[in-house]
């Protein structure tokens, strides 16, 4: 019924992809008049009325003078919109020559000759020449970005640990630092106090002349994108957390902080650097000490009102089941979540208890492998939900799921089997992740850098000697 595969590559790719962007609705740190779109990836040429649509061909009319205010603010946005699909292209493709860029966006020659004058002026490309090739003329010069021009500090705030990571444009990580941190240590002051500790070093180290175009955060919590406004953290103990604001206040960057619910960052990495780069309908599946869900529909992220969206750990799996730390019964991570996997292989709860229950699944432990296997049936039934919900072409485990897949495989399908219809069942492929444990704070990068593909012209982030200068001046 289902492919599955499994791999344990933890190496942050860049790989061609169908871009779709994640465009978050706060405000920009200088935002410009105009609305900013969802990306589709496609070039955009402006027709007779001065109204932009998506160019099939190279046929492109960029810029110039036009006639009439309208036509003028179309050409804008093209404009800006354009710059935006050549950057995203180089950023998730990796060095492309010319002619590649060509073919890719649908732009004439021209046209791409002058978005990357634009977008080299603004630091963010360059190019070199190309090698020889064996056909007539000369080689098509080389495009590729320049990561520490707009470079992102991501964060991810998890139960039992906090990474931290420097990430440039193009996926460059420049450093990654995940530490555990002991149960207990949950407090929203505490937390901010440690992520400043363990950011220091790794920003300090970053290339001289490197642009800081924001944070991105990632959290396990009911999570307001507007302004990074944590409502809810069952396992964390979180309530009313402004996390945003305060890690803005600790920091004290001069840059944007971006936070968004860690499972849905986790699909947007996977969308964007996964095992199958720029798939169309995707759900994320992140167990750690609760379950969240990630869901990309058609490219774009499901994320509700307000980025509440995809809290699938709290839907109803068992009306006979316990009390979950939400206040509900029989919600989905009180059958299939750490604890209740804990709890069944008889380990007692706390950070590294995973470690043990892997060790005697690998072991062959009988009351651990049973333990699993229930586990993985009460997941894939509530997998099955999912997929009759949202008809995904590939389902993605991350974290706990992630670690023990092999051992779960066969009561996951067991589960799942029994929930989904024959239809989209069929053409589900349910894998663990190829971005391993550090998908949500791959996915906390690419959030900023949304920001940045949207706008590229307007991104021009403070820069180290800029941000020592704030430090002095707030002293
Ligand atoms: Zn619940």
């Amino acid at each position: 019924m289902f492919a599955i595969r499994c791999s344990s590559n933890r190496v942050l790719r860049a790989i061609g992809a169908r871009n779709t962007l994640d465009a978050p609705r706060g405000p920009s740190r200088r935002s410009r008049s105009g609305p900013r779109g969802e990306r589709s990836g496609r070039a955009l040429r402006v027709d007779s009325a001065g109204v932009a649509t998506k160019s099939s061909s190279g046929n492109d009319t960029l810029g110039g003078p036009g006639r009439g205010h309208r036509r003028g603010v179309a050409a804008d946005e093209v404009r800006r919109h354009n710059l935006g699909a050549v950057l995203e292209r180089l950023h998730l493709a990796g060095p492309l020559s010319r002619s590649d860029l060509t073919k890719a966006t649908g732009l004439n020659r021209s046209t791409i000759a002058d978005l990357l004058a634009e977008l080299t002026a603004i630091g963010l490309v360059e190019e070199r020449p190309g090698a020889p090739g064996s056909g007539p003329g000369r080689p098509s010069p080389v495009v590729q970005v320049r990561p520490h021009r707009a470079s992102v500090l991501a964060v991810e705030l998890a139960v039992d640990s906090i990474a931290v990571a420097t990430v440039g444009l193009g996926g460059h990580v420049y450093n990654l630092v995940r530490v555990a941190r002991p149960r207990g240590r949950f407090s929203p002051e505490e937390t901010v106090q440690d992520v400043a500790k363990l950011a220091g070093p790794l920003l300090d180290s970053l290339p001289a002349d490197h642009s800081l175009v924001g944070v991105g955060v990632a959290v396990v919590g009911i999570t307001r994108r507007s302004d990074g406004f944590v409502h809810l953290a069952p396992n964390l103990g979180w309530r009313d957390v402004p996390i945003s604001a305060m890690l803005a206040g600790e920091l004290d960057l001069g840059a944007p902080v971006l936070a968004a619910n860690e499972a849905d960052l986790g699909a947007l990495a996977e969308h964007r650097r996964g095992r199958q780069p720029g798939i169309a309908n995707l759900v994320y599946v992140s167990g750690e000490v609760g379950i969240g869900a990630g869901v990309i529909v058609d490219g774009k992220p499901l994320l509700g009102s307000a980025g509440y969206a995809g809290e699938a750990g709290h839907t109803l799996i068992n009306p006979e089941g316990s009390v979950c730390r939400c206040g509900a019964i029989g919600c989905w991570e009180t059958e299939a979540g750490e604890a209740a996997l804990l709890r069944r292989a008889g380990v007692s709860e706390g950070a590294g208890r995973l470690s043990e229950v892997a060790e005697r699944a690998a072991a062959g432990d009988e009351r651990t492998l049973r333990a699993i296997a229930d586990v993985g049936r009460w997941l894939g039934l509530g997998i099955g939900n999912l997929i009759n919900l949202f008809n995904p072409d590939l389902v993605v485990l991350g974290g706990l799921y992630q670690r023990l897949f092999t051992f779960l495989e066969p009561s996951v399908l067991e589960g799942s089997a029994q929930r989904t219809l024959a239809a989209p069942g069929g053409m589900a492929t349910i894998a663990c992740s190829a971005l391993g444990p550090d998908a949500s704070l791959i996915g906390a990068a690419e959030l900023v850098m949304s920001r940045v593909i949207a706008d590229p012209a307007s991104f021009d982030g403070p820069g180290v000697g800029e941000r020592a200068g704030a430090r002095e001046g707030a002293r």
